[in-house]
Order: C-alpha cells, then structure tokens, then sequence
C-alpha cells in the first residue's frame, strides 16, 4: 500500500491505495465523424492527454481495446477514481457503484488509429463504430436488429462531443489490452465480423512482408467492404452477409481456408456458456513457426470456430485467440 493524492470528481483528499493500474481515462471530443460505409461510422477524437496514450513497443495497436464512457443524457461524464493520473485500482467498482441514470454506459471499442501530433494537428484517435439497429440500413429481408447506447450515441455523433476513453498510459510502460501475439508464426488466419474489422485492419497494416495466410471478413452488406492495406502475402475475403444469419459466411469462409485434419483429431475444448460467460482465450506465446489464428465476433460464432479449429484441424489451443466481441441478444455489461 502507498499514500498518494486520490482525485475524485474535482476533490483531493490523501488515502491509503492499492498500486494503480497503468490505465488513464482520457477526456476527448469529437473532432470529426466520417460515414464509410452504410454500417461504419469513424469518429475521430482530440484531447489534452492523447500524447500519453499508450501502444506496443512500435507505436502499434493491433487489437488494442478501449472502453468508451457515454454520458448519460442530460448529464456530463462523471470522473473516475483516479490517483496522480492514472485509474485507482478500484475505478470501476467506485463508477458501478452510482446511480445508472447518471453514471452513463461502458462498451468497449477498439483503437482503429492514433496519430501523434504533428505540424500543428494535435494527436488525434480513430474509432470505427458498427451502426446496428435502429438507424442503419438493414437489407431487404433481413431480420431487424437491436441498437444500443454505443451505438446509437455514434449515429448521433457531431464534433464538440464529449467522451471519455479508457485506455492504456503510455507512462507506465506496459500496454494493456493487445491480445494479437503470433510469436514466430509465418501462417496467419485473421477471421471477424464487422465488429473485428477495425482490429483486422490494424494488424494487417503491422504485419511484415514474410507473413502470410488469410484474413476472413463478414460484413453486413457488399457496401461495408472497405480498402485495407497490409504489406503482408494475405489472402483477403471479404463476405457480404446480405440478410442471411450472422456468422453463417464466416463459418464456411473459415471452414474453406482451413481443412480438418485428415487422420489427427483435436481435444474436445470445454464447452462455454456463451450466454453467461464471456468467451475469451488469448494466449500470450504462440508455438514457433505454425499456423496462428485470431478470431473475433459474435460470441456463438466464435464458440463453434473455436470447436472447429481445435477439435477438428486439431490445431493446438496455444495458437488461437478466441474472443467473443458481443453476444447476439445481450447488452454487454459496461
Ligand atoms: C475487445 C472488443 C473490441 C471491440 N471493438 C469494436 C469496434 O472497434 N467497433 C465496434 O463497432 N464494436 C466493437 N466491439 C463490439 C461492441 O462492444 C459491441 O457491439 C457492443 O455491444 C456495442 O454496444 P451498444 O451499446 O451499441 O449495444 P449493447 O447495449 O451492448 O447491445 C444492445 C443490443 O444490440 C445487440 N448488438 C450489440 N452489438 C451488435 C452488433 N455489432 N451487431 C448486431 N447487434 C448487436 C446486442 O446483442 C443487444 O441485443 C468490441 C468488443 C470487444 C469486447
């Protein structure tokens, strides 16, 4: 335990504290918002502090994963627990602990781009929003689907808004919230809904020439395909879901690219509850040279590639991420 200044909603008082987290919430605005495409909306955010967001070794941020705090109407963000700052260790016990009609919403995002300041610009952070439900063109015969706050504030985003992002500091060294580690691996497969495009593109923009593989990308319509640019041997697929169910291109796209293992079957993984648990498996050191796979989406989806890729290519469970970015029916808690 150390005594440090602990800032609370404009107070300071002195306490006892657990070691903080090398997190930072940074208060940004919106500087600009670009429609992409029907279902991607990129908001760009300006703030005092971007220059002391954090990212790996490079200057990358691959799958790096933020949460985004939305005020709730009529209210300004509340601020968060913070000690000389950075977040306190019990930063978000202390937010939950608040009333819901004015703490605002959590959902986490991914970083799609961040620019250092540069000749007079300040440092600026891209978010690539997937607007679903109300609001976004649904095809012609596709089932309705749900909206929420994320992105419902998003369709209604214009410049001057306020935002606070939760993300690594780059004070403290370590970067938290990468989870794309291939380690040696010379065979890549990259598979994802729209909600993983914005990871998907980042990492294909970091990968070196040698690497090579695949990269599976299921979007609501032909519309959304957008140009992403990789120095990598990268096989990319784009697919179109145009109505049909979610995840059922990707399934077969993935199914397409890696075949089952003729004689050698996999280990039956544990089943996952995807429904009450998040599914979530990152190894941090991939087996040398291999196949490596990074897979992100909807949580059943990614549940039954991950059955797939294991028990039947027998891939070993140290080469393949597995996240569950959403679960079809379910707001995520914030
Ligand atoms: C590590 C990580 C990184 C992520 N990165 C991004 C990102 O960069 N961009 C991005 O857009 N999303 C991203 N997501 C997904 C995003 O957090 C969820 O889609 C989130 O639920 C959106 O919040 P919401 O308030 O709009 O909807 P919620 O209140 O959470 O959900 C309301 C309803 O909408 C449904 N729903 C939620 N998301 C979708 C969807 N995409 N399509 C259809 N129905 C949906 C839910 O099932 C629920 O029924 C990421 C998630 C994780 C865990």
């Amino acid at each position: 335990m150390s005594v440090a200044a602990v800032e609370h909603g404009g107070r300071s008082i002195q306490e006892d504290v657990d070691p903080i987290r090398p997190m930072r919430a940074f208060e940004v605005r919106v500087s600009a918002v670009r429609q992409l495409t029907p279902h991607f909306r990129r908001i760009t955010f300006t703030g005092p502090d971007l220059e002391l967001f954090g990212t790996g070794p490079g200057g990358e941020t691959l799958d790096l994963r933020i949460k985004v705090l939305i005020p709730a109407p009529g209210h300004t963000l509340p601020a968060l627990l913070a000690v000389r700052g950075a977040l306190a260790e019990d930063w978000y016990r202390d937010w939950r602990s608040r009333e819901e009609s004015v703490r605002g919403v959590m959902r986490t995002y991914t970083v799609r781009a961040l620019r250092p300041a540069a000749a007079g610009r300040p440092a600026e952070l891209d978010i690539d929003f997937v607007l679903h439900g109300a609001g976004a063109p649904t095809p012609a015969g596709a089932r309705t689907v749900a909206s929420g706050p994320a992105a419902a504030w998003a369709l209604a985003a214009s410049p001057g808004d306020p935002l606070t992002v939760i993300g690594p500091c780059a004070r403290w060294g370590e970067c938290l919230g990468i989870e794309f580690a291939p380690g040696e691996a010379r065979r890549i497969l990259l598979a994802g809904d729209e909600t993983a495009v914005p990871a998907i593109a980042a990492i294909l923009e970091s990968l070196p020439a040698h690497v090579k593989g695949h990269a599976i990308l299921e979007v609501p319509t032909a519309a959304d395909f957008l140009d992403l640019s990789t120095n990598a041997n990268i096989e990319l697929s784009w697919l179109a879901r145009s109505g049909r169910a979610h995840g059922e291109l990707l399934s077969h796209g993935v199914r397409g690219v890696i075949a089952p293992a003729a004689c050698r079957r996999g280990e039956e993984p544990e089943d996952v509850d995807v429904d009450a648990a998040i599914l979530w498996e990152t190894p941090q050191a991939a087996p040398e040279h291999g196949l490596y796979a990074w897979l992100a989406g909807e949580a059943a989806t990614i549940r039954d590639l991950r059955r797939y890729l294991v028990r039947d290519v027998g891939m070993d469970r140290g080469a393949v991420a597995f996240m569950g970015y959403w679960r079809d029916g379910q707001a995520l808690p914030g």
